[in-house]
């Protein structure tokens, strides 16, 4: 029996470069599909140079492999809907188009998951933010489109509510109550469409809301970490997930609520390259071919430092004095301010000790 697959995966950067890298050491071979000619990717596949929603290139990527994935949550899911045959991108479309939406995301994670998230209520214009309780702190945000904070108002004053207004009358949104939370946390799961297996619980430090620091496991009870788990199992097998999904969600004093999923390995869960058995790209390739998955254990404490396109030189230098961290650059060509270039993973028993870049 040759065991051996074509990988398709939709978008070239560095999460289509790490699952590519997996993939390729367990004996696969890849292409992907990107609009660059010179993306991470690029570096360890055959790259098919197109938008993402050019449906002649999603036929031709389709038809060139075994089985499809994608490397982000905004593809377009009636453009793959066309062209997918059959059983070949076993995550489905469906996935996409929940965690696309704020508004599906939000009502499968407490509807039909039953998981708690804060609550929340769709705004379609300014007027349904009239009777607005500027006592009680809230969130606006974009129901499509958003991340890493952008399509967001925080709601606290009359200032803030005029900005918010100005985003609920162009378009479609969610009102959430502001979370007071002591920590934010992610969960990584994967699954082969029957079974799952769970990552321990990492702690993300945000800056300007882009991930900054995650720390591996979180300092958190050992019954949150596990209550946490198991709402990301939850998740999981309401899914009947295939591949990789990262579960993030805040710690309050007592609960955890979850804020958002992504259907996709995620920048949290880098540390798994080394500080896991397996990693979360590993488990996402083995996930999607429906291979049996792992128990995952983590052989010690782990930190990583994300590598924005400001703290490329600072991290060459850590590493040059810490030849025990690993560093990981992307092969992108132009460090862009807040771009993510890489990353670096260390082991540490102390991680608030080990400074941010
Ligand atoms: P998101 O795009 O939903 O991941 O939000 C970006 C960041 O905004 C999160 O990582 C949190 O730090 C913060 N945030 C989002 N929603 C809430 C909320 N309901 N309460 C408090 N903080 C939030």
């Amino acid at each position: 029996m040759n065991s051996t697959k074509t990988i398709g995966i939709i978008g070239g950067g560095q999460l289509g470069q790490m699952m590519a890298i997996s993939a390729i050491y367990m004996g696969h071979k890849v292409i992907t599909l990107d609009p660059s000619v010179d993306c991470p990717a690029s570096r360890v596949s055959e790259v098919i140079v197109a938008a993402y929603d050019d449906v002649d290139a999603l036929r031709e990527l389709a038809e060139r492999c075994d089985v499809l994935t994608y490397e982000f949550e905004n593809v377009d899911a009636d453009g793959l809907d066309t062209v997918v045959a059959g059983t070949q991108l076993p995550q489905g479309t469906d996935l996409l188009r929940i965690s696309q939406n704020r508004i599906t995301e939000k009502d499968f994670l407490s509807q039909k998951a039953g998981v708690a998230v804060a609550p929340y209520k769709v705004v379609t214009s300014s007027a349904d933010l009239d009777k607005i309780d500027l006592s009680k702190k809230q969130v606006l945000k974009t129901a499509t489109g958003g991340y890493d904070g952008h399509g967001q108002v925080v709601i606290s004053s009359q200032t803030d509510l005029v900005k918010a207004r100005k985003l609920a009358d162009l378009t479609v949104c969610v009102l959430e109550e502001f979370v007071t939370f002591d920590l934010e946390i992610s969960v990584l799961v994967s699954g082969n469409g029957a079974d799952f297996t769970v990552f321990p619980v990492q702690e993300n430090i945000h800056h300007n809301n882009i991930l900054s620091k995650t720390i591996a496991p979180a300092r958190i009870s050992d019954h949150l970490a596990k209550k946490a788990k198991l709402m990301a199992l939850q998740i999981a097998k309401r899914l009947d997930l295939s591949g990789t999904l990262c579960v993030e969600m805040f710690v309050t004093a007592d609960d955890i609520i979850v804020n958002e999923i992504a259907p996709r390995p995620h920048n949290s869960g880098h540390y798994s390259i080394e500080a896991c058995n397996f990693s979360q790209f590993d488990t996402h390739i083995l996930g999607i071919l429906g291979q049996p998955l792992p128990e995952i254990y983590q052989h010690a404490p782990a930190v990583m430092l994300n590598v924005l396109g400001q703290h490329v030189k600072a991290a060459q230098a850590y590493v040059q004095n810490n030849p025990s961290a690993h560093l990981h650059l992307y092969g992108k060509l132009e460090a862009k301010h807040n771009r993510k270039m890489g990353h670096v993973t260390l082991f540490s028993e102390k991680p608030d000790e080990v400074e941010e870049f």
